[in-house]
């Protein structure tokens, strides 16, 4: 029934069984995945087809996408595929792209084979019924509504511009309503025609790649495969790619310059080059080597000179497309405001650096720094979630035959000086465009760009322009870099120590860091690796104080000085990230954490050039060198804030609710006007503080043993901590309490009628361009304990299919319908219903969403034992599941300790709680918590577009009827009662409310504290 190909070509570190095959009736290639270990099943199909392939009907490769989920001929229910996933705690996602559409899920092993029967029929018969065609292109729709205020979206469609016409790049990709149901109706075509033409033309076997990951054996995984996925049918289709005749770009259309103005407040310099294909040179990855040099941000490279200068921020480079017939590469520059004033400037340094490398010639030694780190990563490689692994497996079925696709992206062998000098010459204002967004100009955009909107111009470059970009100046600064200090070359293991046992967990895949010392001013905790066994590490610092929150100023402070650290350590701590040694600083309500992980050998090092810098005044002196740093870093900071004005509404309901219910917690205007007043002085002022009175947390997990620690805690106490006692003894340690939370209960019993109370927060978004609305309706579950959570966990689950069939798929109410459990800092458990629209106004919503769960008692009551006891396992699973990775599991761990809270087990003890929770439980909850009574406690958020009015607005009351007759209209699919949820307690001002309202006891969820048995590092 099918045969087998080439032994597949493993990582040593890898203990799963491959298997390569191809189906003897159609012709299928797929790789069959045997994990015993799995805590998931997945699979993932590629179809050889994308946009491209849409013809007239822009949108339809995407369409068929959504469509295809929209039941099939074995199984016909609109909701069958994703029901049966959530039952058995899966998963399901897929993707369109120019050339590839992908699908995939994951699902709990024990059901893989029930999820490939539905998936499978997906490629063989589509039903494409007529009433959901109609509902699903309003899911198109919605979609594209979403994307609309997306910079990247907009960018893709304004590089079009520069696009052969005749090439299918130059065609708008996902499709609307007006591209999918306007235009064919139109032009008296049936839509479901075309899709089922479309299906039949591109779904061939033979232009798919399948990769089935399961806990059975080969042989099993292998007859499923066959059984299954033999119907698809085989019709030699050729792939659109290869059909194409014309060049996407053209001589005499570049060089160009695409300008545009962007959503977000953002300056940009992106060059792009289209380039000979490079798509067969899989193991010389010659655009690897040149995303290494353009993208250093070490010393000599681009992004240090434009810094210098005080021209950018960032910088980026790399493969944008990499086709038979074309590759294109880009640079991007992420500007300041002076160096987009300069741009032209800019674009020449990138042209003078090109020229640097084309004088130095092809680096025989880079070349081999890179085959050395990704042999090293193949070595010691990792386990991903089943789900991205067999996503990204099958788009390499394409590349490389089927039995090299776990080794393509990670080998580098041959070095072909000739082929880098070739490519090297393409980097000159030819075959060249250069996309430049930024929110002003000195002149007019005057067009405005199609299906997005947003002004953009297209301009030639000018022969002055062009001869100076063909032949830059040269640039002394600009150089090669130096050879990688941070290259690992020791890849022993240690051996556990002797004197720290490690503590058992209540569950197999658990792990406990031991707390092996504790000064009164640094806590160590310590994990030796007995998982993994690789020559991996993790380091996790946090340096702990209770000024950051003490003003919106001093948080702000503690923002700009973990930017100006990071400034400061970029040239050497990019060589580190070139190692892939990972490292990040970031502040928090409760301090600054600076964590790493990677190779465990050159780990200390790094965190010592870390804290080297952390510790010096030189980061902060006042020098000319260090303002013009400071001028850069608070601008990133400003504009970022201001960004923040065109956040998704779904993103905005966030934040509002936490300051309304939140202390201390500010807003982001706020923080924007106290931003914009810091000087470096502030700064300062805020490290100096934190100096003075800060305590540590550290946690060190991997591949050290005590000496190593040791050494690791002594660099800690020596860079920071020099007269750790005479602190101690001063009393000026500080604690870190993380904020309080309104008590939703004490506040609300006056107001609280037989129905409960909602509190309900109205905004506007501040982006008059935004076409969507958002309303979150979150019920309160109670404080954050191991019941509350286990509970509030299991019923979104329940929920979750149900919502999203109602609300997404039935309704249309929009492209956003989440579920989820959300909470209040680490205090209390809500769950929520998000759902984001661009045709209804947040009221309505918000009473789809009452609506749906009266109606959700009903589908519980009635719902099958098998499927709540599936559910309740799928739960379970996903609880307890394995880290994949080392990172992985110390971030776990590392999660659990930086709350101040070292519950390790929680999650463990919640589901051992689930395995007892009935469905007349969950029934209770519902009854108690969801539905109208007097102990319901709602938050109700909503954001509203320009298009609609909130309560209180002029005009509300006329949309308020409008609305309802629209809904008495839509019929029986959506005769529920609407406009209920209340009473409603409305928070017009949320400071003064959070002021007025007494707050949560400082509740502290149930302890696990691991004593010191004596400190092992004294
Ligand atoms: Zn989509």
């Amino acid at each position: 029934m099918s045969s087998i190909l080439a032994e597949v070509e493993k990582s040593p570190n890898d203990d799963r069984e491959y298997r390569a095959v191809q189906l003897t009736k159609n012709g299928l290639f797929a790789l069959l995945v045997s994990d015993p270990a799995a805590d998931k099943a997945a699979a993932s199909m590629c179809v050889n087809t994308g946009s491209w392939s849409d013809g007239d009907v822009r949108g339809l490769a995407h369409f068929c996408e959504h469509m295809c989920f929209m039941g099939t001929d074995l199984f016909p229910d609109v909701n069958e595929y994703s029901a049966f996933l959530n039952a058995h705690g899966g998963m399901s996602n897929a993707f369109t792209m120019d050339v590839f559409t992908n699908y995939f899920f994951d699902v709990s092993p024990d059901s893989l084979r029930g999820a490939l029967e539905r998936f499978s029929r997906f490629f063989v018969a589509p039903m494409f019924d007529k009433d959901s065609t109609d509902k699903e292109i309003q899911a198109v729709d919605n979609e594209h509504s979403k994307n609309m205020q997306a910079d990247v979206w907009r960018e893709m469609e304004l590089l079009r511009m520069a696009v052969n016409p005749a090439h299918p790049m130059s065609r708008f990709s996902t499709g609307n309503a007006h591209t999918l149901r306007d235009e064919p109706r139109e032009a008296g075509m049936d839509i479901r025609e075309i899709l089922l033409d479309f299906h039949r033309r591109h779904y061939s076997a033979n232009l798919m790649r399948l990769v089935v990951y399961g806990k059975e054996p080969l042989d099993v995984l292998q007859s499923s495969a066959e059984e299954l996925f033999s119907d698809i049918e085989n019709r030699d289709a050729v792939s659109t790619e290869d059909e194409i005749a014309v060049d996407a770009f053209l001589d005499e259309m570049l060089p160009k310059i695409l300008y545009q103005i962007p959503v977000m407040e953002d300056r940009k310099v992106q060059a792009l080059w289209a380039l000979p294909s490079v798509y067969g040179e899989v193991y010389s990855k010659p655009l690897s080597y040149f995303s290494h040099l353009f993208g250093h941000e070490g010393a000599g490279s681009l992004l240090s000179y434009l810094k210098k200068k005080g021209w950018a921020n960032g910088i980026s480079a790399g493969q944008y497309q990499n086709h038979k017939a074309y590759s294109v590469f880009v640079c991007e520059v992420e500007c300041t405001p002076e160096g987009m004033a300069n741009r032209k400037d800019v674009i020449e340094a990138i042209f003078s650096y090109a020229e640097m490398l084309r004088k130095a010639g092809p680096q025989q030694w880079i070349h081999e720094e890179l085959k050395k780190l990704k042999m090293a990563e193949f070595e010691f490689l990792q386990k991903s979630e089943p789900i991205n692994y067999v996503m990204s497996l099958t788009m390499k079925g394409y590349k490389v035959p089927m039995p090299e696709v776990l080794k393509c992206d990670h080998i580098v062998t041959d070095f072909k000086p000739e082929l880098l000098e070739k490519l090297a010459e393409c980097f000159r204002p030819e075959k060249f465009i250069v996309l430049i967004s930024a929110p002003e100009f000195e002149f007019e955009l005057s067009d405005e760009l199609p299906y997005y909107g947003g002004k953009y111009m297209v301009t030639p470059v000018d022969p002055e322009l062009r001869t100076r970009w063909s032949s830059p100046a040269e640039i002394p600064d600009l150089r090669l870099p130096e050879p990688n200090p941070f290259l690992t070359d020791d890849f022993g293991l240690v051996a556990a120590p002797a004197e720290v046992a490690p503590i058992p967990s209540i569950h197999e895949s658990g792990c406990i860091p031991n707390h092996i010392h504790d000064d009164g001013v640094i806590d160590v905790y310590y994990k030796h690796d007995d998982t993994f066994k690789i020559p991996k590490g993790a380091i996790s610092l946090k340096l702990k104080t209770h000024e950051i929150m003490s003003s919106p100023s001093m948080q702000m402070s503690s923002e700009l000085f973990v930017e100006m650290l990071k400034e400061a350590l970029n040239e050497v701590g990019y060589q580190a990230l070139c190692a892939n040694l990972g490292y990040d600083i970031s502040t928090g309500r409760g301090g600054i954490t600076i964590s790493m992980s990677g190779f465990s050998q050159k780990l200390p090092r790094l965190l010592q050039a870390i804290l080297e810098y952390f510790a010096s005044d030189e980061v902060l002196q006042d020098s000319k060198e260090v303002q013009q740093t400071f001028k850069r870093v608070k601008e990133t900071l400003v504009r970022d804030l201001k960004n923040r004005n065109f956040d998704q509404p779904y993103q905005f309901c966030f934040n509002a609710r936490n300051v309304a219910f939140v202390t201390p917690f500010w807003s982001y205007a706020q923080k924007l006007r106290c931003s914009e007043q810091l000087t470096l002085a502030d700064v300062r002022h805020f490290r100096n503080i934190m100096m003075r009175g800060m305590r540590a947390l550290l946690l060190v997990h991997g591949n050290f043993d005590i000496p190593k620690v040791k050494e690791v805690y002594g660099v800690l106490k020596d860079r920071l901590f020099p007269s750790l006692e005479a602190k101690v003894d001063a009393g000026a340690v500080a604690s870190a309490p993380e904020g309080r939370v309104v008590d939703l209960l004490a506040s609300s019993s006056e107001f609280r009628t037989e129905n409960g109370l909602s509190y309900r927060l109205g905004v506007r978004h501040p982006n008059p361009e935004e076409p969507n609305s958002c309303c979150f309706v979150e019920t309160y579950l109670g404080e954050y304990t191991i019941e509350t959570w286990a509970k509030a966990k299991l019923m979104t689950n329940l929920m979750r299919e149900p919502a999203f069939n109602q609300l997404r798929s039935e309704e249309q109410l929009g492209y956003i319908v989440h579920t989820t459990d959300t909470k209040l800092l680490h205090k209390s458990i809500f769950l929520s219903i998000i759902v984001q629209s661009n045709s209804a106004p947040p009221e309505y919503l918000q009473a789809r969403i009452f609506s749906f769960l009266d109606k959700f008692k009903e589908e519980l009551e009635a719902m099958d034992d098998t499927v709540f006891e599936s559910t309740k396992a799928g739960t379970i699973e996903d609880t307890t599941k394995k880290a994949t990775s080392l990172n992985k599991q110390s971030r776990q761990m590392w999660g659990k300790m930086e709350t101040g809270v070292c519950m390790f087990e929680y999650k463990f003890k919640a589901a051992r709680l689930m395995e007892s929770i009935t469905k007349d439980d969950m029934l209770d909850m519902l009854r108690t918590q969801f539905l109208p009574n007097r102990a319901r406690v709602n938050v109700v958020l909503q954001v509203a577009s320009s298009n609609f009015k909130l309560a209180g607005e002029e005009g509300y009351e006329d949309q308020l009827a409008e609305w309802k007759k629209k809904h008495e209209e839509l019929g029986s699919s959506a005769s529920l009662n609407a406009y209920e949820g209340g009473p409603f307690l409305d928070i017009k001002d949320p400071f003064a409310f959070k002021a007025r309202t007494p707050l949560q006891g400082d509740f502290c969820p149930v302890e696990e504290v691991y004593d010191v048995v004596g400190s092992l590092l004294g």
